[in-house]
């Protein structure tokens, strides 16, 4: 059975779209990477803090779906992080109201004995030296590490961001925050300075329009799917990482040619996630429904013009 690290958050979220609005529900990036990997049959381990208000039923949702959370320390007295943001009407961009980091702010992470071979580590979105505190623990050098990041962390750790960048093989990263890495507005470049600061791939997210995948010179695009509706975008990112580190750490084969059927499968899982509040559609998605959309996705991309 293939297995999977991964270091985000576990949190509560409070989300307002103009399809409406929750109170604190389950969030997390670790929490949306966890449950995308677990349509690969796969075990993932998270590494996490929370404070004793996280319900036990949250995390045995998680254990369920064979998300080990042995690596979730339970902070007594302590409050879980807390974010909330709310949607523009175009469902791409949004404004965060509130982080609060709780728990976040004093993490020291330990990661669990029986992960610390696992040949797959996503360092999901979190202050970089968390991710490299991490990464130093493994005690193999695991086959993949990938690393997903956002302005937040370009904003207040850019120094401690390159450093950890400079020892991962794929970073996960939108458009509009692969611009502001590399200070170059064309993608195709933007990815270029990105790979000279450390990593092998490149993947760009670009939310409703897709994803990019960029290797020395190698470029592959994933489409998104087109929705009729867009319910609540919140962890579509989380849930592509997700997807692609579940379907890397099923497959074991960190080819060019299997890294493009991971974007599918990223790009595949996180239009599920938007279609309901927070994690409300992946606690319910059935492989039978994740395979059917492959093949609508397979349909989207196909077509064949005679070359001479
Ligand atoms: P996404 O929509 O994929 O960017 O991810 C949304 C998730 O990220 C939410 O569930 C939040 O709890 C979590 N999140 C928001 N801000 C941060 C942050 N600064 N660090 C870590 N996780 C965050």
């Amino acid at each position: 059975m293939g297995k999977l690290l991964t270091v985000g958050t576990v949190a509560f979220d409070a989300i307002e779209t103009p399809f409406g609005k929750t109170d604190k529900i389950l969030g997390g990036s670790a929490t949306f990477v966890g449950l995308a990997a677990s349509q690969f049959g796969i075990r993932t381990g998270i590494v996490s803090i929370v404070g004793d208000d996280m319900p036990q039923e949250y995390l045995q949702l998680l254990n369920d779906r064979n998300i080990d959370t042995s690596g979730v320390e339970i902070v007594q007295g302590g409050k879980t992080f807390f974010w909330s943001g709310r949607y523009h009407n175009d469902m791409n961009s949004r404004d965060t109201l509130v982080t609060e980091l709780n728990t976040l702010a004093d993490f020291n992470p330990v990661v669990p004995e029986a992960f610390r071979d696992a040949p797959v580590l996503m360092l999901g979105n979190l202050h970089p030296l968390t991710q490299s505190s991490v990464l130093d623990q493994m005690a193999v050098k695991p086959k993949l590490v990938i690393l997903d990041t956002m302005n937040f962390w370009m904003n207040s750790a850019l120094n401690d961001l390159l450093e950890v960048i400079k020892r991962i093989d794929v970073i996960t990263i939108n458009d509009e925050e692969a611009r502001q890495l590399s200070g170059e507005y064309s993608l195709v470049n933007a990815a270029k300075k990105i790979h000279d600061m450390g990593p092998q791939y490149i993947v760009i997210k670009k939310g409703e329009h897709g994803a990019l995948l960029f290797n020395n010179g190698n470029m592959f695009f994933a489409p998104a799917l087109p929705l009729a509706e867009v319910f609540d975008p919140t962890g579509a990112g989380d849930t592509f990482a997700g997807g692609f580190a579940g379907y890397i750490a099923k497959t074991e084969d960190i080819s060019f040619e299997n890294m493009k059927n991971a974007v599918i499968y990223g790009s595949n899982l996180a239009s599920f996630c938007v279609e309901r509040f927070g994690t409300e559609r992946m606690q319910v998605l059935t492989t039978e429904e994740v395979e059917a959309r492959l093949k609508a996705f397979k349909q989207l991309t196909q077509f064949e013009i005679e070359l001479s």
